[in-house]
């Protein structure tokens, strides 16, 4: 029979584990601890001496590798048999386990058979253990007289009168207090409080009150577990303590004493700092961890709230770190880290507190700032100093970072919300360029919500009937005629609502959604011009589709479109393909190899929202390319700015050198469509023809070959007539 109930540690983040686990262990007569994290595991194990524990490998903050490493790393631990509980049942996993130390592992879904019988075993053992100490320690008791039990205690022992003067010392006591027992025995025990404690005493000389005030002290003391409470030796030395006072009567029931045991608990208390220390800080940069990030930002809220304080929150995103990782190694990247983290800690106050909570990502708690000017400050000094070289190994680099900033005193957020709001406006920060800060505001969260909102409800239009497509012709003003259709993707929700392209393609480029939606337009698109194919008005045109940069940089593109070709038996030729000057010049070698495969083929590329990026003549020539279209932005400013109508007239004079058609997009008036009639542009594209049309409407314009926008070109010819310009068809206009 047990003489005591062993203890086990069940170590697992999520509850419905610990408590699968407890359930199956519920045979078995034993004590069972919880711990929700590895941090917690550890201030059990210092409290209690526990048979085996029971740990989770996967736990947010400390995982279980990390804490049995911990745990190991004070010797007095090291005898707890540790088992892991792991996911997958892989040699590695188990090679991993026992590696960290472990003992023995339980695969999940734990077999309730296979864990009883383990957990007996460690029980048993740890049973047959604690029975022989037992036996040993009455022994030793039935042995020793009073004196000797005294005198060989491993605690301190004083006894003490009403008036707290020592009247008895053990070995240990004297040892601990680094006196003889004869000097003992005449002192007060207040001499070795230290703090608070002893000046409470000192006010009231030996009176009445100050026994029962020692008592009460004593009492109160020893019921509360606060390990920072110091003796003082009497050469001068402190020491952490832990005591506790018994209370001594007489046979009437009267106080006559009490009798005082204490250790030294100073060893602990260190192990205990180390463990703290090495649970809340990051062993790479030493900075506080994500963990100690959030207490420490919980009770900061707190104290802001409290004392009306302002709080700031920073948070801190290095740019391009991936590709310094990428290029320069792990080695260089951790080096990386280790500097910008001690740049970043030169750059705030003392008091502030930086923690890294996640591989680039550092956070910053500045508190009591008292204007924002302060901030900004702090903010521009970071940047700046992380702005400087660095030498990782004799590579010279410049770093940068991007800052989101938040301040808690504007709205009386939660912590995930604060949390939030800084990562919403570092990320402002990024798509604003980068290696700057940026003011959480508002109106970025509205943007971030509708953002999400986007990104859910994009899902379901995929799979329901809230996507479709227009199309907008493309006008030869030579031929008097349309000669191809852009199709632009139009979304109805199911309220009703129309959602802008512009709103939901960056979103769907950010979650990746744009593969599948870059999928169904093609589909769409291609099934269309199977339908049309045979119209007589469709003779003869193609239909261009906007791509996404990304869709091209995922490599096989131009696979997957020959094979949606191939499926539709549809030619080639009748397909175009929009790319914007910005998406071919990021990744300018793969788009190249891809529009190459994809031109062989013989669809169309065309160039979007030309003018807009730069691109220069002789990298255009390395591109397979069969039309520039000239941005919007460019035709909308026509009458109004000399610069961007000499854009359009460089754009021509590109378009002549390199043989490839000039489309403007977005004309809308008379004298967009005569400026760029004078300078020999032919083709264009805009509501002043027609804006993009629905599928029925798309084929009604079809159906009126002969009369498509005849209204329109006579319009335009009165116009060119009242203005004295030369006639359509007349020839070339310089
Ligand atoms: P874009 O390719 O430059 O398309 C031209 C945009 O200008 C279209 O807007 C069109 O409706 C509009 N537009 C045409 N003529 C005029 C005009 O005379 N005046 C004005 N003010 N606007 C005119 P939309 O349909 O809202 O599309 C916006 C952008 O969304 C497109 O710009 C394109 O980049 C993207 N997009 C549209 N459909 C798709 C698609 O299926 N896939 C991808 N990846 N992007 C698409
Ligand atoms: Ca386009
Ligand atoms: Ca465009």
């Amino acid at each position: 029979m047990p003489t005591y109930l062993s203890k086990i540690l069940i170590v697992d983040d999520q509850a419905a584990n610990r408590l699968a686990i407890k359930y199956m262990l519920e045979k078995i007569n034993i004590k069972i601890f919880e711990a929700a994290s590895g941090k917690q595991a550890l201030s059990l194990i210092l409290k209690h001496d526990f048979a085996v524990i029971l740990m989770d490998v996967v736990m947010p903050g400390l995982d279980g590798y990390e804490t049995i490493r911990l745990i190991h790393s004070t010797e007095r631990f090291q005898q707890i048999p540790i088992v892991m509980v792991t996911s997958y049942g892989t040699k590695e996993q188990y090679i991993k386990a026992y590696e960290a130390g472990a003992v023995d592992y339980v695969t999940k879904p734990v077999e309730p058979i296979v864990l009883t019988n383990k957990i007996n075993q460690f029980v048993e053992l740890s049973q047959q253990r604690e029975a022989a100490q037992i036996a040993q320690r009455e022994q030793a008791m039935v042995a020793a007289s009073m004196e000797g039990l005294l005198n060989s205690a491993g605690e301190g022992i004083l006894g003490i009168n009403l008036t707290g003067e020592i009247t008895f010392a053990n070995p240990k006591a004297c040892a601990l207090l680094h006196a003889r027992k004869e000097k003992l025995t005449q002192k007060n025990i207040q001499i070795f409080f230290t703090s608070a404690a002893s000046q409470e005493i000192n006010t009231e000389p030996d009176t009445e009150a100050l026994s029962t005030n020692i008592f009460k002290l004593l009492r109160r003391k020893s019921s509360l577990t606060d390990t920072n409470e110091r003796w003082m030796t009497v050469t001068g030395e402190t020491f952490y303590v832990e005591y506790s006072c018994e209370i001594i009567r007489n046979n009437k029931g009267q106080q006559i004493g009490g009798v005082v045991t204490f250790q030294n608990i100073s060893e602990r208390k260190a192990i205990e700092d180390r463990l703290t220390r090495l649970a809340n800080y990051d062993p790479l940069t030493n900075l506080a961890n994500r963990a100690y990030f959030h207490d420490t930002l919980t009770k900061a809220m707190a104290r802001s709230r409290r004392t009306d304080s302002k709080l700031v929150l920073l948070f801190l995103d290095l740019d391009h770190f991936k590709d310094i990782n990428d290029n320069l190694g792990h080695d260089a990247g951790d080096l990386l880290l280790k500097i910008v983290s001690r740049r970043i800690n030169q750059c705030i106050r003392e008091g502030d507190v930086a923690a890294r909570i996640g591989g680039d990502e550092f956070a910053v708690i500045i508190y009591d700032i008292d204007s924002l000017t302060g901030v900004v400050q702090i903010a521009e000094k970071i940047i700046t100093t992380v702005n400087q070289p660095v030498d990782l190994f004799g590579t010279d680099i410049t770093t940068s970072t991007s800052i989101g900033i938040a301040i808690f005193d504007d709205y009386k957020t939660n912590l995930d919300e604060l949390v939030k709001a800084a990562d919403i406006a570092m990320y402002t920060a990024k798509t604003n360029g980068r290696n700057r800060y940026q003011f959480f505001k508002q109106k970025m969260q509205q943007r971030a919500t509708k953002k999400s909102r986007i990104q859910v409800t994009l899902a379901q239009a995929l799979d329901g009937n809230e996507l479709s497509i227009s199309y907008q012709p493309k006008i030869s003003l030579k031929k008097s005629r349309v000669i191809g259709l852009e199709a632009l993707i139009r979304w109805t929700n199911s309220n009703g609502e129309i959602i802008a392209p512009k709103d939901f393609i960056p979103v769907a480029e950010e979650s990746g959604q744009i593969h599948a939606l870059g999928e169904w337009v093609f589909e769409r698109v291609c099934r269309q011009i199977k339908s049309w194919q045979d119209l007589p008005g469709f003779d003869g045109l193609s239909i261009s589709i906007n791509i996404s940069a990304l869709q091209l940089k995922a490599g096989g593109f131009h696979r997957q479109v020959e094979g949606i070709l191939n499926k539709h038996e549809i030619e080639p030729g009748r397909l175009e393909l929009e790319l914007t000057e910005t998406a071919i010049m990021s990744k300018p070698l793969i788009t190249a190899r891809e529009l190459h495969f994809l031109h062989e083929l013989g669809i169309g590329i065309s160039i979007d929202d030309f003018g807009t990026g730069y691109t220069s003549l002789n990298y255009l020539k390395r591109f397979p390319i069969d039309a520039l279209k000239i941005d919007q932005r460019f035709i909308s400013a026509i009458g109004l700015d000399d610069r961007d109508e000499d854009v359009i007239k460089i754009v021509m004079a590109i378009g002549r050198t390199l043989g490839i058609d000039v489309i403007a997009e977005g004309v809308e008036t008379n004298a967009q469509l005569a400026f760029l009639y004078s300078i020999d542009c032919d083709l264009v594209q805009g509501y002043f023809f027609s804006e993009p049309l629905d599928q029925q409407g798309t084929t009604k314009m079809l159906e009126a070959i002969g009369t498509t926008y005849s209204d329109r070109f006579d319009n335009f010819k009165r116009y060119i007539n009242d203005n004295n310009l030369q006639p359509l068809h007349a020839g070339k206009l310089h």
